[in-house]
């Protein structure tokens, strides 16, 4: 175990029996003994975050291209809104980690939304794109509004350093009986543990927590919310996107340059994906809370 490995908590449970499991492109990934999910050694504070999270990494990072995905984006948020309506429809709606809008844009004839980035050039464009209020920082600390029906957050808290304060916060801000929804990736499925350190959802230091089944449940309990509800989650994916995750940035990089029709092809085209290894979670609070 590196130095940096050492005092590393679950940042699900927040247990401290920990212990490495896999190194990650030179990041240890300490795997917890309470719950099953793993840590990332590494600390991203929120003035990094807003730096690292600004509009170089949605053309680039763990995405390929996020804006020219867009019709494959907002085909996937349309079904988490309906997934959303099909339990509660009405009231104000908050989304954490809105990026450009796209599923603020499906949300917003449904609930009267807002939304929360840490990158300020995302919020202006997500401020253009909506009539929504977005607002740009941490929102374990930004001045919010209590009072939401929803707060969501799609494949966001496997990135945030401080998960357990964000859900606290979001408990905070819920209007009693109100409810938390978010996608992330799932450590406990069967695809992650079949592929153990080449899974793709692995990829530190943009994700910090790969949490479990197990840790969903302490991380949502501890807060304080019941009737935890864990299904999975399918993803339209453009072709291109996938011929980026298969072959790496530089090599897709080659490609593109070799058959730039063969690539813009492939950007126009989706398919629609369900490996069971991203979970779709909600959560309520209960209404005798507040
Ligand atoms: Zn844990």
């Amino acid at each position: 175990m590196t130095e940096a490995a050492a005092g590393f908590r679950c940042r699900a449970c927040d247990g401290v029996r920990t212990t490495p499991r896999f190194t990650v492109d030179g990041y240890d990934l300490l795997r917890c003994h309470d719950c099953g999910s793993m840590t990332t050694a590494w600390t991203m504070p929120a003035a990094a975050a807003s730096e690292y999270y600004g509009e170089a990494y949605f053309r680039g990072g763990d995405y390929r291209d996020y804006q020219g995905s867009a019709n494959a984006l907002r085909a996937n948020f349309r079904r988490f809104a309906d997934r959303l309506a099909a339990i509660e429809t009405g009231g104000r709606l908050l989304e954490l980690g809105c990026a450009y809008g796209y599923f603020l844009e499906e949300a917003e004839r449904r609930w009267q939304c807002e939304g929360v980035d840490v990158s300020h050039d995302v919020v202006d464009a997500c401020r253009r794109r909506t009539g929504c209020r977005v607002f740009a920082g941490d929102v374990i600390e930004l001045p919010l509004e209590a009072g939401y029906q929803w707060i969501v957050a799609w494949d966001v808290v496997e990135h945030l350093d401080r998960p357990r304060d964000a859900v606290a916060r979001a408990f905070d801000l819920l209007a009693p009986g109100g409810r938390i929804a978010f996608t992330t990736g799932d450590i406990s499925s069967s695809a992650a543990r079949a592929l153990g350190p080449a899974w793709r959802l692995l990829t530190p230091p943009s994700h910090l927590t790969f949490f479990s089944r197990a840790g969903v449940r302490a991380l949502l309990g501890d807060a304080g919310f019941v009737e935890c509800a864990l299904g999975t989650a399918g993803y339209a994916r453009t072709f291109d996107f996938a011929m980026y995750r298969l072959l790496g940035e530089r090599r897709y990089a080659a490609l593109a340059r070799r058959w730039p029709a063969l690539v813009a092809h492939a950007r126009r085209r989706s398919f629609y994906l369900n490996l069971g290894d991203i979970m779709f979670v909600t959560a309520r609070k209960p209404h005798d809370r507040n």
